[in-house]
Formats: structure tokens, sequence, C-alpha cells
């Protein structure tokens, strides 16, 4: 696992840094050259464009709401219960309903607090906790290594007056096999994003597929 409590302390007290994001690109469909687990960390003097949209989102729903947008979030899926993939005490794992690729998740911390640097170490373990149970169900679901691009979206620095709330988002590309993936081209590249299913079915089919690995099932030993 990328995630470096470490790495982002170091960025944080760069002065020229307003962002730091660690992400990983698994399999070769998403670009990635090492067969092995590879995450990166870039630090940049801006805000990059996805989280400076989230944080006007933030922004605009404290305004009207009063409240934190995912914590907000996570409650109303928490009740509903028909889009949650997995969880334990301290996050939960989730097909958002405005999730485009197929098997795209959020996972998001229970506790309201907007940096790796916040968790405390119940909670550091319980990110790889829960890390380690979504992957396995990516792997189990078309019995592959499941590829995608992950990534952790926390507060820019020194962003005082905004609100903020960990999360880390999952896109991954396989559609219907472990060859068969999803394309965002034609009237979803110049159009909007289209889903090829629901949320609800793609939560369902995430949930059915299980925290025991695949190769373990089948005898083999894990690969890490
Ligand atoms: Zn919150
Ligand atoms: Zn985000």
């Amino acid at each position: 696992m990328p995630v470096s409590v470490d790495e982002y302390a170091a960025a944080a007290a760069l002065p020229w840094a307003r962002y730091a994001m660690a992400f990983e690109n698994r399999g070769t469909l998403m670009g990635a050259s090492n067969p092995h687990p590879h995450g990166q960390f870039w630090a940049t003097e801006s805000v990059p464009n996805e989280p400076a949209r989230e944080r006007l989102a933030f922004d605009d729903y404290r305004a009207a709401h009063g409240r934190c947008l995912l914590c907000d979030y996570v409650q109303r899926e928490a009740q509903q219960g028909e889009r949650l993939v997995c969880g334990n005490d301290h996050f939960v794992a989730l097909v958002p309903f405005w999730a485009t690729w197929p098997f795209e998740t959020l996972v998001v911390t229970r506790r309201h607090l907007a940096t790796i640097e916040a968790l405390d170490n119940i909670e550091r373990d319980a990110l790889a906790d829960v890390l380690k149970r979504l992957t396995t169900r990516y792997d189990n679901l078309f019995e592959t290594p499941f590829p995608y691009s992950m990534g952790v979206h926390q507060q820019p620095m020194r962003d005082t007056g905004h609100d903020w709330h960990l999360h880390l988002h999952f896109y991954p590309p396989l559609l219907r096999s472990a060859t068969i993936r999803k394309f965002m081209v034609g009237f979803e590249m110049l159009g909007s994003p289209q889903r090829d299913f629901s949320p609800e079915d793609a939560a369902a089919r995430l949930q059915a597929a299980g925290e025991i690995h695949y190769r373990t099932r089948a005898g083999v030993e894990a690969r890490p």
C-alpha cells in the first residue's frame, strides 16, 4: 500500500507545496510497467483540478446545509445500505451513486478528518484492513489481479476556511471479464458518461465476491 504518512508530512512542510497526492496504477491496462504494487506520491504547487472541484462542492454544501458533505453522504449510504461494499468501525467502501466506471468505489473515513496524517494508529490499521478487503473483492470478481487507478484525496495544504473529508477513489476499467474493459469514448467522451449497469448492481456483485482471495480458495498461495 503506497500511502505514506511520513511522505505526506514531508511534502506538507515544503513551503511551495499546495497539494500532495498518493496514487497507484495497478496492471498494464492502467499503464503500470511494474507487476508489483507500485505507488507514486506527487506534490504540486497548485491544487489539481479534481480536488479543486471537490473543494467547491464541500464549500457549497457547507454554505447550504451547515454540515460536511461527505459526513452526511456516508451516513445516508449507511442508512440505505444498497451501495455499500464493505467496511469496519473506521472506514466504509461503497459504490457512489455518481460512479461512471463500472466498479468504481469510494473509501471514506467515518470520522470527520482531512488528511492521512490525522488518522490515529487504530484508524491507520483500519485503512489497511478495508483496502485489503476491497482489493480482494476486486480480484475475486473476475478471478484476475484487478487493474485500477487508486488515489488519496486529502485537504490542500494551508487551506484554512474550507471543509475537507479524507477519502480514496478507485477507478477500475474492467467491465465484463478479465479482458473486456470499458472504454470512455465516443458519446461518453464528447457528451457524458453512461453506466453499463447500476451502482447498486456493482455493489451487489462486489458484496458477493467475498473476502477470501480466489488464489487462496484454489489452494494456491496468495500473492500480496
Ligand atoms: Zn466530514
Ligand atoms: Zn475525491
